[in-house]
């Protein structure tokens, strides 16, 4: 079951199908191949027991063509180095993709949350800022949140970094609380995005959406909303897990109420009508949609044979491996790709962003109807794209666009000869 470490080459391997259906200048695959930067700290913190510990951490910089890097911190108990430079470079495909100004990179912080104190949780938070303090900056790199972050450390972030550099600066971070410059639906813009990108979908490939059943793995803040929002435009969802176990019911679950039960029990388990079901169950179950929407490589050789769903819509990032990718377009199963289904965070952090830099804030109408506008231009690009080759996957047209913006811009800066 457990395979040795590769997320990176599985990225850079994605990156090679693309490039060579478009041709791509070999200059600007050898300038992608590997992470600009990768920092690796040690941050001792001081436990409640009086003991003090060191956490291993990385800040991977993959690229900064477009513009500052921008990326999420993980706190995970298995974060580690390839896979923290896997999801920096996705990061970097993902902005190209979406036509932000940004350039890709992701943190990871090696720790079970889940064991920390509030207090452990702070200083581990404050004593990482203080660690990439000097590589960081909202002209150089912003962190945003990822798995197991959230406002409230984000809020942590921007805190620290002001005390560090002697300046108050927002825009160092992005998905900080609303009241420290945080972007209305900046929480809710994952999930948001998802179904944006869906309804598109839905319309280019005729699938109606009112009635269509979906499936998600994974509850926490992407999958939940995602949930919501599709629930809302009409779905059924007949089954959702998180790490505890699942639920199932065919007649469909309200997505509000089982977030009420989540919040109530910690857990979905137990939600009244359901039966339970695993995570490797819902995976395989037959429905429209499937949306994997926690950890990575979770679609593998091994269960992507056993995939019965018409649509996966990848919430998480990498869930899908290359070998589970190609089953899935052998069976006719039609991917829609991380790097395009989730990036509606990312571009409403690129609005946090730019409201921090404008000091001037927008309601939360306005940033919905702009990131509708990005996310349903970023599909039509992809759909074309997907249209005009022949063969291809949503994934391939999809670094396609971004292969194509990230090397204008590295002609246009000089990077590579022309
Ligand atoms: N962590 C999110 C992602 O993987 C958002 C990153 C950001 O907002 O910078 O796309």
């Amino acid at each position: 079951m457990s395979q040795p470490c590769r997320h990176y080459e599985v990225v850079s391997q994605l990156v090679e199908k693309a490039a060579i259906a478009m041709q791509l200048d070999p200059q600007v695959k050898e300038l992608l191949r590997e992470p600009m930067r990768t920092l690796t700290v040690s941050i001792p913190v001081k436990m409640d027991d009086h003991t003090v510990k060191v956490f291993k951490a990385f800040r991977c910089q993959h690229n900064n063509v477009l513009g500052p890097f921008k990326g999420g911190i993980r706190f995970h108990h298995q974060a580690d180095e390839d896979e923290v430079k896997s999801l920096a470079a996705l990061m970097t495909y993902k902005c190209a993709l979406v036509g932000l100004p940004f350039g890709g990179a992701k943190g990871g912080v090696l720790c079970d949350p889940s064991q920390l104190s509030a207090g452990e949780l702070e200083r581990l938070s404050r004593g990482f800022v203080r660690a990439i303090a000097p590589i960081i900056g909202p002209d150089q790199d912003i962190p945003a949140p990822d798995m197991n972050t959230n406002a409230k450390i984000m809020g942590w972030f921007v805190d620290e970094f002001a005390q560090v550099r002697g300046v108050y600066q927002p825009g160092v971070v992005t998905g900080k609380p609303v009241a420290l410059g945080g972007s209305q639906g900046r929480t809710e813009a994952t999930g948001r995005g998802i179904m944006y990108v869906t309804r598109e979908a839905a319309t280019a490939f005729g699938l109606e959406l009112k009635g269509a059943t979906a499936a998600i793995q994974g509850f926490g803040n992407v999958g939940s909303y995602a949930a919501k929002f599709l629930y809302d435009e009409g779905c059924k969802i007949i089954a959702v897990t998180d790490i505890f176990g699942g639920v199932y019911d065919p007649t469909g679950i309200d997505p509000y109420q089982l977030k009420e039960h989540e919040l109530k029990t910690g857990s979905v388990r137990g939600f009244t009508g359901t039966s339970p079901i695993s995570s490797q169950e819902l995976l395989a179950l037959k429905c429209d949609i499937l949306i994997p929407a926690a950890l990575g490589n979770q679609l593998t050789a091994e269960n992507a044979g056993d995939v019965k769903c018409e649509w996966v819509v990848e919430a998480a990032n990498g869930p899908t491996t290359p070998e589970a990718d190609e089953i899935l377009q052998r069976k006719g199963i039609l991917v829609i790709p991380d790097i395009l289904a989730n990036a509606g965070g990312v571009t409403v952090s690129y609005f946090e962003w730019v409201q921090n830099n404008y000091s001037y804030y927008w309601s939360e109408e306005e940033v919905d109807q702009r990131l509708e506008k990005v996310m349903a231009d970023a599909f039509d690009e992809v759909y074309e794209t997907y249209l005009s080759g022949e063969g291809t996957t949503l994934r391939v047209a999809a670094y396609m666009v971004a292969l194509q913006r990230l090397a204008k811009a590295m002609e246009a800066r000089g990077w590579v000869t022309t």
